[in-house]
């Protein structure tokens, strides 16, 4: 089974909407995204100016957070029926940022992934253990754990279009990245547990990317393992090397 690539570059708390224009513009002329799907996971204030630099291009967009409530009083959150409304395709869920600084959880993950799901976004849902589970050799346990939780309730044909990142915790902006056999082992056994939850055929359907300190020099090799389908990429996203990491 063969699958496209997808590369989602995590701008964090980074670029004003100016900046973004300026960035977005400058690397819309250097990439091709023939070979991979290339989504830009940008700050919610930056998404018109983003979706527009973007038109006439194959480049996606998508939000860092959602709420998982249809809508209400959560000062300060953004509802998924606001992204569709947008133009928006992917959001991320999940990622460790917002479960260490912002009190998500498994079962929060849980609901946000069932929401964007029904209001035709993309999760990139973030799953991935710190160091000391690592150490602990726990770590296939905890993601298979992560990955049960996180799609209880998603059907069969939903599954086919989501995206899983595996970011292990200790690799994420640190200049520390998995090798890519630790990053293939973890990446094949999440695609083992999608089997056992849906069945072989969709797991082998199911988008699976890395994530921790990717950039130009690893890229390709982390890109050629059989089970990792691209890359979630945070500070190399924000660089002028994004576009050799798109073009592996
Ligand atoms: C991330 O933010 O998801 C990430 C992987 O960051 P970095 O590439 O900087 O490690």
């Amino acid at each position: 089974m063969s699958r496209k690539k997808i590369i989602a570059g995590n701008w964090k708390m980074n670029l004003t909407p100016s900046e973004a224009k300026e960035f977005v513009t400058n690397l819309k002329s250097k990439i091709n995204t023939d070979k991979c799907d290339v989504v830009l996971c940008v700050p919610a204030i930056d998404i018109p100016v983003v979706l527009d630099t973007v038109k006439g291009t194959n480049i996606e967009v998508g939000a860092q957070n959602m709420h998982f409530e249809e809508n209400g009083a959560f000062t300060g959150e953004i509802s998924a029926r606001m992204l569709t409304d947008m133009g928006v395709k992917y959001v991320i869920i999940g990622h460790s940022e917002r479960r260490e600084y912002f009190g998500e959880t498994d079962q929060t993950v849980n609901k946000k992934v069932l929401k964007a799901l029904n209001n035709h976004i993309i999760p990139i849902i973030c799953i991935g253990e710190t160091l000391q589970q690592r150490e602990e050799g726990i770590t296939v346990d905890l993601v298979r754990l992560q990955t049960k939780i996180a799609l209880k309730g998603v059907s069969r044909e939903q599954a086919k279009n989501i995206v899983i990142a595996y970011e292990p915790i200790w690799a994420i902006g640190t200049g520390k990245t998995a090798t890519s056999q630790q990053a293939e082992e973890v990446c094949k056994a999440i695609r083992e547990v999608l089997g056992e939850i849906y069945n072989v055929d969709i797991a082998s359907k199911i988008r699976i990317q890395y994530g921790g300190s990717v950039n130009a020099s690893n890229a390709s090799e982390l890109f050629s393992m059989p089970n990792i389908d691209g890359g979630l990429v945070g500070g190399a996203s924000l660089k002028p090397e994004f576009e050799q990491v798109i073009n592996f």
